[in-house]
């Protein structure tokens, strides 16, 4: 009797899931789409190259994210928290919440900046990470094609930080508030930032991160290597990778070979062949002026 409610929990927990996973969609689609269609960098439209496969990911990453980011992400807070000293926690404790919550963006975006950075320099790394980087065609969707492996990795690395600088420790019953919150904003932003939108906001874009510079992220060309916050543009700035000029990339993508679809993307990173890490195009790519 109490197995069998127990499934129906799990399944009503499941169900539930997938409804509010299949909402946050459309309320996307239903903001991006006529932005994306009005304001495009590119005209390609909705289902431009890779849509469906951008889709699957989408689905893959809402059931598989919280699940493997959960255990490693208990276990990190519990051995920082031992080993932090009182006087760290005691001082996170002192400030007001609005300055907790923006030292812990920072202190997130330092940790996703590296990273971020270290999946391109590291083939191991690279081989989960080239999934997100093999979309030849950017839109808002594009944020969700990456590998689970590359999404738990980036996070905890950003998650790391914040146990360590005590900023997550006491927020009043529920510890996880903080990184609950630095994930939640940073994800949202992060389909902005790929959005087809030809949006530029001037010396805002030295503050925060738009799509014209993301997208230089995901160039074809020999400036693909730059630009690793999700955020905060002057991580770049202080690391010395920032690049954002006028114009938009002529070409997005990765010279690393990759499947196009869902299952062979999953399984790719787990082949044995060694792949550089985020290997030179084969040729050099011209920037586009803005179309
Ligand atoms: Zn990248
Ligand atoms: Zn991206």
């Amino acid at each position: 009797m109490m197995s069998l409610l127990a499934s129906h929990h799990r399944l009503a927990a499941l169900l539930l899931q997938g409804a509010s996973t299949c909402a946050s969609l459309a309320l996307m689609l239903a903001i991006f789409a006529p932005l994306e269609y009005v304001f495009s960098v590119r005209r390609a439209g909705l289902f431009a190259k890779g849509w469906s496969t951008n889709l699957g990911w989408y689905f893959v990453n809402a059931f598989t994210t919280t699940l493997l980011l959960g255990p490693p992400s208990v276990l990190i807070a519990w051995v920082i928290h031992a080993a932090l000293p009182d006087q760290v926690t005691q001082a996170s404790a002192a400030l007001p919440l609005w300055m907790r919550m923006v030292l812990a963006m920072v202190v997130g975006e330092v940790g996703f900046y590296w990273g971020h950075r270290w999946s391109h320099r590291f083939p191991l790394l690279w081989r989960f990470h080239a999934v997100h980087h093999s979309a030849t065609h950017i839109n808002f969707l594009v944020n969700t094609r990456a590998h689970p492996i590359d999404v738990v990795f980036t996070r905890l690395c950003g998650l790391v930080l914040l146990y360590a600088t005590g900023l997550t420790s006491t927020v009043g019953p529920n510890p996880t508030l903080i990184p609950a919150l630095v994930l939640f904003v940073g994800s949202m932003w992060s389909f902005f930032i790929h959005a087809n939108l030809r949006v530029r906001l001037g010396p805002l874009e030295e503050l925060i991160a738009t799509p014209a510079f993301h997208h230089w992220h995901h160039t074809y060309d020999d400036h693909k290597d730059h630009n690793f916050s999700s955020m905060l543009p002057f991580m770049d700035r202080v690391f010395g990778t920032f690049y954002l000029p006028k114009a938009w990339p002529a070409e997005y993508g990765t010279a690393t070979p990759m499947p196009e679809d869902l299952i062979g993307q999953l399984l790719e990173p787990l082949a044995r062949t060694p792949r550089p890490a985020s290997p030179a195009p084969p040729k050099p790519a011209k920037a586009a002026g803005e179309v």
